[in-house]
């Protein structure tokens, strides 16, 4: 029995509601293959915490997740606390704390899902965004001056490191390599911003060179929102900032139907420390609480987990049981149906079990 030791960490908002359907699959996975086995530990972690304890997580939160062999996070956010003050004090800290360098977002349209463009099915958009998760825009530097007075000013420093930029364009071009197409758009404002971004433009065509066999173009970030938009297929694989990757994924996750089936992983690619899975949306305080909160993103991202923890088998019987569901039109309110959380985690739950699945 190979067993898996999983920290849960709800958080906020509609995250609770997806991660405990995700456990939900996660244990009936579990039982259909009977040969693994998950210790999941779930921390109260988040703006509760924050209200009673005035810290979002305990001083040695990540000390205590070290322990773990991967971390299933839903989203934080809430509306009586500062969004800079939920995201730094749980989320980045992990992210940075454990060298997450490399958050990978998959975007496709699943079977049964209307896309909003009308021009593009199933199988017209299959795209894998990698983001640079450890510097760049969100690094934390900078700062305010005169704070309050007229002539207040406040800065907002993008860094980027050799070190940094290289890792994630080698990270980057191996994925592209992995997959059919073996294609890679490099994203950047390398026009506007002339120093970090031209530095990211030569350091892609060096490590380009590693990489021979894949096939890569570069794009301004903001001409790619156009190219994702008109020309979905001409695009596999992408890499760009921390900030600009930020938006473009949730761009990806609108075009794939809604961002409620965004997945996203946190990979320390050296597996010095545990990664963490998490849907790419927030905690949706509009929809809390109504138990119509879309699973499929936590869905996914708990697939991506179980590829990270070496269990190909489930984590592919997993995306054939959202497939199912998605495809019987089992939806939720965000990608048009009446379906709620519950049904889609039992549908989802019933077609693991399923002996033709
Ligand atoms: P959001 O992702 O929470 O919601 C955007 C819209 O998408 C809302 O209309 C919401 O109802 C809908 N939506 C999101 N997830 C859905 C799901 N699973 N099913 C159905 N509909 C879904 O973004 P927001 O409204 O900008 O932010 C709300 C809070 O979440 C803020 O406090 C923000 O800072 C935080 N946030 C956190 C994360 C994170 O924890 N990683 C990410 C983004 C935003
Ligand atoms: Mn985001």
């Amino acid at each position: 029995m190979r067993s898996h030791a999983i920290a849960a960490i709800p958080a906020d908002g509609i995250g609770p509601e997806v991660i405990s359907a995700g456990l939900r699959v996660l244990a009936a996975l579990a039982q259909r293959l009977g040969d693994v086995r998950f210790d999941v530990e779930t921390f109260g972690w988040g703006s509760d915490h924050y209200r009673k304890h005035g810290v979002m997580m305990p001083a040695d939160g990540l000390a205590t997740l070290k322990t773990f062999d991967a971390i299933y996070f839903g989203a934080v956010g809430a509306p009586d606390v500062p969004d800079h003050v939920t995201l730094w004090g749980l989320r980045l800290p992990i992210c940075q704390g454990f060298d997450q360098y490399a958050n990978v977002r998959p975007t496709r349209i699943l079977p049964g899902i209307t896309p909003p463009l009308r021009h593009c099915g199933p199988g017209d958009l299959d795209w894998v965004i990698v983001r640079e998760n450890s510097e760049g825009e969100y690094s934390g530097h900078g700062g305010r001056a005169h704070k309050g007075l007229p002539e207040e000013v406040g800065t907002e420093v993008a860094i980027f490191t050799r070190v940094g930029v290289t890792r994630i364009m080698r990270y980057a071009f191996g994925l592209a390599r992995s997959r059919p197409r073996k294609l890679l758009t490099v994203v950047t404002k390398s026009n506007a911003q002339r120093h970090g971004m031209v530095m990211w433009d030569e350091i892609a065509a060096e490590v380009a060179q590693e990489f021979p066999d894949v096939a890569w173009d570069k794009m301004l970030v903001d001409a790619m929102t156009v190219r994702m938009t008109l020309k979905p297929r001409s695009l596999d694989t992408i890499v760009a900032t921390n900030l600009h990757a930020d938006i473009l994924s949730d761009l990806a996750g609108a075009l794939a139907g809604s961002l409620g089936v965004a997945p996203t992983a946190n990979i320390d690619p050296q597996r010095r420390f545990p990664s963490m899975f998490e849907p790419i949306h927030g905690s949706a305080f509009d929809i809390t609480g109504k138990g119509i909160a879309n699973p499929v993103a936590s869905f996914w991202t708990a697939a991506q987990m179980l590829e990270h923890l070496g269990e190909p088998e489930a984590a592919a019987r997993l995306m054939r049981a959202i497939e199912r569901v998605t495809g019987a039109g089992i939806l939720t309110p965000d990608l048009g149906g009446t379906a709620t959380t519950r049904d889609v985690t039992e549908a989802v739950v019933d077609a693991i079990h399923s002996s033709n699945i």
